[in-house]
Parts: structure tokens; C-alpha cells; sequence
């Protein structure tokens, strides 16, 4: 089924923005592999444990979690 995103993200779904595409990502569902449209950096996200691939200053914090 195609469900629509989410309205409202749990709290291991941390949506990055690549500054390289402007491309926002996050794992819709526990441990996707989502990479943006450029390929500069890729998330794989679950409740248990986030894995960030790519070079960390691609790297953009969306929402005012996780933002430092
Ligand atoms: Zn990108």
C-alpha cells in the first residue's frame, strides 16, 4: 500500500538535508536505506540505531531536534 508520510515523525526518524542537492531523507520505515538525489549521503535509520553514510559535513539537522 502506498501509505502517505507520516505527519508526524517518530523519534528515531531524525529527516537530514544534504547540502550538496538540498534533498531531504529519512527512513520512512525501521532500517530503509534511503540515500539522496545527488547519492552524497545516505541514512538507515531504526529505533535502536542510526547509520549516517557519507561525509558528515553533507550532513544538515532538520527540526529542532538533534540540532546543537
Ligand atoms: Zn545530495
Amino acid at each position: 500500500m502506498n501509505a502517505p508520510e507520516p505527519p508526524q515523525h517518530a523519534s528515531w526518524q531524525r529527516p537530514v538535508r544534504c547540502t550538496q542537492c538540498d534533498d531531504v531523507i529519512w527512513s520512512r520505515y525501521r532500517g530503509e536505506f534511503r540515500s539522496c538525489k545527488c547519492g552524497a549521503i545516505s541514512v538507515d535509520q531504526t529505533p535502536h540505531y542510526s547509520r549516517y553514510v557519507g561525509n558528515p559535513a553533507d550532513f544538515l539537522p532538520l527540526g529542532d531536534e538533534g540540532v546543537q
